[in-house]
């Protein structure tokens, strides 16, 4: 992947010119003014999507004002620098992606070569910037470099250096080990570019770039509507206010990001006994339940994807050897929470899911898995369901685990929450996610899930002592969620 990026940065700015055949991409070239383009600025605003995080399962992602987009590309080091800034669209609530968002969050992601006259050129960085210090994203670097050559001018630059072939205006060439479809208009301008991303839920997933209403800026074409989908909906929708061509972009890798570790290849599982035979498991940021039975463990939620759900039930079987896991309970079918429920089905568990996800689940698991194929792509077989319309009770007799339909919930309308009315515990994948330390307040966020979550709670009388939920890494009160959603004061401070 690293050498493909070495390949575009030594050779595109002697390619174009020495290119003898004066092919379609050529043609391109020179109708785009991407030849002598080096760096580029360009900014607008518009709408941004949260990919995965339907308020319908199968339907359209949530939308959020994009009130900032500014991008900044050299694409001889190469580095591309992005930042956003993104407030709440839907009104009411719908849906996940953080929402709903208070006030504006401002995001900048970044990818970067080590600069030119370095002694090592070879490898490429990714970090996000805004907090105290740059943050390293190791696992990004592929992503952002191939979001770099498939903006309109990077996607000619890869196209020229990676040998393009071209079939009228579609040209087909690999950008960092994926497959992409360059397709130009009449003028010869870049008019859509696609390829396959992947994702645990859905398998291959396509992402489609369409660049439409082209300025000039002083012999620079550059697209005034940026549109892209992935799996048909819209991630993004913006119109460009202001570009400038060539000026100096200089993205210095920081200094502390080459250091920082690499991310682990197996996720680390932090266990943590939250009654008998109750453990909760942080893993990848996120945390399910195993709850034993009698002759059986029934885990509460599949996060992520198969490695933290391979991790975890090596886990699950240490804390609780000798016991099956025979049930994986999903809360509701945003990708963050059911990636990882794939593994269970390949290792032989049942899907307990809201009866309207079911449906869902199976469609999307029918499809190609190229890209990356995992454990049940490789030995596919069918999943077992069980489901649950508004109430269900696993019990051996002694434990038992209810689970209950979230009514009127504008996070997700097929979501589940698990109660364990012995331990007074209670499980949800969203609402409310307690913040670190003493205020329980989230100040990135306005309560209105979290009162979904409260008038449930209330309306079932289920008598919660703790919250240990899917997004924290330890079990807070009950009462922390009321403080935070203004049913209980808040902390003095
Ligand atoms: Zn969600």
């Amino acid at each position: 992947m690293r050498m493909l990026w070495g390949v575009i940065a030594g050779t595109v700015v002697m390619a174009i010119p020495g290119c003898a055949e004066r092919t379609v991409i050529t043609e391109a070239a020179n109708a785009m003014g991407a030849t002598n383009l080096n760096s580029i600025q360009y900014a607008g605003s518009g709408s941004v999507f949260g990919f995965g995080q339907a308020f319908v399962p199968g339907e359209r992602w949530p939308r959020f004002v994009e009130r900032t987009y500014r991008v900044e590309i050299n694409y001889q080091t190469p580095a591309m620098r992005l930042e956003a800034v993104r407030a709440q669209g839907e009104n009411p609530p719908r849906g996940g992606a953080a929402q709903p968002v208070a006030g504006e969050q401002r995001t900048v992601q970044v990818v970067s070569g080590i600069a030119k006259g370095s002694t090592s050129r070879s490898r490429a960085y990714a970090w996000t910037e805004g907090g105290a210090q740059p943050v390293a994203n190791p696992g990004a670097v592929s992503d952002r470099l191939r979001r770099l050559w498939l903006t309109p001018h990077g996607v000619i630059k890869a196209a020229i250096a990676n040998g393009a072939t071209a079939d009228g205006k579609v040209a087909t060439f690999k950008i960092e080990d994926r497959d992409v479809t360059l397709t130009l208009n009449d003028q010869n301008l870049v008019e859509r570019v696609r390829y396959l991303d992947t994702n645990e839920v859905v398998g291959d997933s396509p992402v489609e770039i369409t660049y439409s209403d082209y300025a000039d800026y002083g012999g620079v074409k550059f697209p005034t509507h940026i549109v892209e989908t992935q799996d048909g909906f819209p991630t993004l929708d913006v119109t460009i206010q202001e570009v400038k061509p060539n000026v100096s972009v200089s993205l210095e890798v920081p200094a502390n990001i080459p250091q920082a570790p690499a991310p682990p290849a197996t996720p680390n599982v932090n266990v943590t006994k939250l009654s008998d035979g109750v453990w909760y498991l942080n893993a990848g940021g996120v945390s399910s339940w195993a709850v034993e039975f009698r002759d059986y463990v029934v885990m509460v939620e599949g996060p992520n994807g198969e490695a933290r759900s391979l991790a975890v039930n090596e886990a699950v079987h240490k804390a609780i050897p000798n016991k099956p896991i025979q049930y994986v309970v999903n809360t509701h079918a945003h990708y963050d929470h059911a990636g990882g429920l794939r593994t269970y089905v390949a290792q032989g568990a049942t899907v307990i899911t809201h009866e309207r996800n079911k449906a869902f689940f199976e469609q999307v698991w029918a499809r190609p898995r190229t890209v990356a194929p995992d454990l049940l792509a490789k030995s596919p077989k069918p999943a077992t369901f069980e489901t649950v319309s508004d109430k269900k009770v696993i019990t051996d007799g002694s434990r038992r685990l209810e689970l209950y339909h979230l009514q009127n919930s504008g996070h997700n309308v097929a979501t589940l929450i698990a109660y364990l009315p012995g331990e007074r515990l209670l499980y949800y994948g969203d609402g409310y996610n307690p913040p670190a330390g003493d205020d329980p307040r989230d100040p990135a966020r306005t309560p209105e899930y979290g009162i979904d979550l409260y008038r449930n709670v209330t309306q079932l009388n289920l008598n919660v002592e703790r919250i240990a939920p899917a997004h924290s890494s330890r079990a807070v009160p009950y009462d922390n969620l009321k403080k935070a959603i203004g049913i209980l004061p808040p902390p003095s401070s």
